[in-house]
């Protein structure tokens, strides 16, 4: 039988913009309960008064996702607000294109600390709740950028080639009744585009985000997993704008 979505309690990182901000908002019209971190809370607190607005359940949290005690108290809040958690979407993440050579080192520290160790800390902080429940389901966000390097891209790549690796390993190691999909979108309207400290790759990265489509059509893949029979477990999918080459 199909999941149905009513109900289920979405724990979701960088929930403020982008791809977490439209799947908060499609997924509590579905009827799920979604707790929302990311680091500006302002964002979240007109976020959250919008579902709050349209009759649905949410709770917000302050999170930086590259603290681990930052993510279980996110956890922690989903479980204290609405007494479990069925999903976590592991989405918040960063991308300062830069070439190599341009030695952006605080930028590499802060993509591998947000887009790896902020995914490590949401498994590390709700694994061992699915483990109790004998359920949940773990939602990862890699990119196309995970399955391919271009210039310019090698450490966000890097970091999103670790989620899917991460992922994988996760779905072989805990199995039984507890899913893992890996998300993989191509060009995806939202503030991630304007990352790049770089200026010739950030002129680079707009004229490439010409061809971005909407972060609902995110919020409906993530819909999609969740939806199947707990016995269907939804492993990857690979987003694009239909003319997107690369
Ligand atoms: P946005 O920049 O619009 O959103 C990123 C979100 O991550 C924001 O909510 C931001 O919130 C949050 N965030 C950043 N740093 C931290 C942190 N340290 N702790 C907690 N939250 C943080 O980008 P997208 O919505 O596009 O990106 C979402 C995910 O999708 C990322 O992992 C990205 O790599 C991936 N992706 C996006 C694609 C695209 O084309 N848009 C393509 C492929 C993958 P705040 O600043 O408030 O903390």
């Amino acid at each position: 039988m199909s999941k149905n979505i009513e109900n289920i309690v979405v724990v979701i990182t960088g929930a403020s913009s982008g791809l977490g901000e439209a799947t908060a908002r499609y997924l509590a019209q579905k009827g799920a309960s979604v707790v929302l971190g990311a680091r500006r809370l302002n964002k979240l607190e007109s976020i959250a008064a919008d579902i709050t607005k349209e009759g649905g359940k949410v709770a917000i949290l302050a999170t930086d996702v590259s603290k681990a005690a930052d993510v279980q108290a996110l956890v922690q809040k989903a479980i204290s607000s609405f007494g479990k958690i069925d999903v976590i979407v592991n989405n918040a993440g960063i991308m300062p294109l830069a070439p190599l050579a341009a030695t952006k080192v605080d930028e590499w520290d802060q993509m591998i600390d947000v887009n790896i160790k902020g995914v490590l800390y949401g498994i590390a902080a709700a694994l061992p709740v699915f483990q109790k429940q004998n359920n949940g389901h773990f939602i990862n966000l890699s990119s196309v950028a995970g399955h391919k390097v271009s210039q310019g891209s090698a450490v966000y790549a890097g970091t999103k080639f670790a989620v899917r690796a991460i992922s994988e390993g996760l779905r072989m190691e805990v199995g039984g009744n507890i899913r893992t999909t890996i998300l993989s979108p191509g060009l995806i309207d939202s503030e991630l585009k304007l990352g790049s400290s770089d200026e010739a790759t950030s002129q680079f990265v707009q004229d490439v985000y010409k061809d971005a489509i909407s972060p609902i059509s995110i919020a409906k893949a993530v819909a999609y997993a969740i939806e199947q029979p707990d016995d269907v477990d939804i492993n990857e999918i690979v987003l694009r704008p239909t003319v997107q080459e690369f």
